[in-house]
């Protein structure tokens, strides 16, 4: 008789935010009346912009001609969209990376969950706390994280890193030495974010304990600061010790078209020498059939000139709506972080309430929806998610009720 894969039964409740669509749901039944704005789930409202959609189209067309019809993409991505990603993410900021260190996907969640895979099984994780579930859960189906402690809701065989107030919501080196170790910046949750120096000890904290990062760079254009670095390669020894994750989704609004991509740079070698890049393009070659062609032009062109135009205007769009939100509720006394180079708010919640206790508070008395900091995470307890994400007039009119509280 066959067996389920019981790693997976040891995962914790519903995800987070099928229970706060549950909820959402139930209250829109039972006030028939009431206009709910959510603020809660981290996706991008804008339509793509218009150099985009013309990419689309033109590569459309191309795939209806015998002449410039695309079948299997190749296993890495096309040479047009890694030429560009090195030039303009990399070569621009002075990072070196090259082209056959670019691993085009269908975007980070899925690459920040398989990347676990070319990892030995024994190799112990580190995350932030609160952190994307995502990592977590992905070396949770692998075996790789103990048991899980219904009390605490932390997993036996996982190196935490609580980000609070005091520390500025950045994570400290940990009491034990881990072999992999996740950040995130700027942060979701909590829109937090390090200093290029702050990022150089991690590097070179890695280096030392050989360890390796796996950053997650997903939220880099919306960096408005000039003291924080947009690639982890920035930074001094990164290439010997740091993969990095990309996504189109936050930068361009590909949450729906889905493109990303990863580094894993040719430095990067494991005590015995083995090379990782060669054992992600391994995996990237057994497992994945490339990106779709019409998705990677669209990619491309986010690097053109109207391109990144047009894509900073959106970001400047949803980045005026963290400050509105952000400005508004310090107005309204509220102890507020983030939204300054990423599109979320973080808040502490009053009264001492529970996150879940100022969800139910803020969906009856103002009809809005966040996202409790405590899915996030047990540090999450008593912190509250807005994402900027929505439109001008929603972010103005959520934030005018929770005023009138
Ligand atoms: C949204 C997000 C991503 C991007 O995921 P895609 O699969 O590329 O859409 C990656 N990491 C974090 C932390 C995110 O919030």
């Amino acid at each position: 008789m066959f067996k389920a894969n019981d790693n997976y039964l040891k995962l914790p409740g519903s995800y987070l935010f099928s229970t706060i669509a549950k909820k959402v749901r139930e209250y829109k039944v039972a006030n028939p009346d009431k206009e709910v704005i959510s603020l809660g789930i981290g996706d991008v409202t804008q339509p793509l912009a218009p150099a985009i959609i013309e990419s689309l189209h033109k590569a459309v067309d191309e795939m209806a001609v015998k002449e410039t019809f695309k079948g299997y993409a190749p296993d890495l991505g096309y040479e047009f969209l890694r030429s560009a990603i090195v030039k303009n993410d990399f070569e621009a900021r002075g990072a070196k990376v090259s082209i056959d260190e670019i691993f085009v996907s269908d975007g980070a969640k899925s690459d920040s969950g398989n990347i676990q895979e070319i990892f030995s099984s024994d190799n112990k994780i580190a995350v932030c706390d609160p952190v994307y579930p995502v990592y977590v859960d992905t070396n949770a189906m692998a075996g790789r994280t103990g048991d899980y402690n219904k009390e605490t809701e932390l997993w036996s065989n996982v190196i935490y890193m609580p980000c609070k107030a005091e520390n500025n919501f950045a994570p400290e080196f940990p009491k034990e030495t881990p072999d992999i170790i996740y950040l995130c910046f700027p942060n979701n949750p909590t829109g937090a974010t390090v200093s290029k120096a702050e990022l150089q000890k991690w590097v070179d904290y890695a280096n030392e304990n050989k360890a390796v990062i796996i950053y997650d760079a997903a939220y880099e254009a919306y960096i408005s600061e000039d003291y924080v670095a947009h690639s982890i390669y920035e930074c001094d020894g990164a290439r010997t010790c740091a993969i990095e994750l990309r996504s189109f989704s936050k930068n361009a609004g590909f949450t729906g078209t889905r493109l990303g991509y990863t580094v894993v740079p040719k430095d990067l070698k494991d005590e015995n020498g083995t090379s990782l890049n060669a054992l992600w393009a391994r995996r990237h070659g057994t497992k994945f059939n490339g990106a779709p062609y019409i998705i990677q032009r669209a990619g491309e062109a986010v690097y053109s000139e109207e391109g990144k135009r047009q894509t900073r205007e959106q970001i400047a769009y949803y980045m005026n709506n963290a400050k509105v939100i952000k400005e508004g509720l310090k107005a309204a006394g509220y102890s507020v972080s983030g939204g300054v180079n990423a599109p979320y708010i973080w808040l502490a919640t009053p009264d001492g309430m529970s996150s879940w206790e100022f969800f139910d508070y803020l969906l009856a008395n103002a009809n809005v929806v966040g996202t409790p900091g405590s899915g996030f995470g047990p540090s999450g307890e008593g912190y509250f998610r807005l994402t900027a994400f929505g439109t001008y007039e929603n972010s103005v009119e959520a934030i005018e009720r929770i005023k009138k509280l």
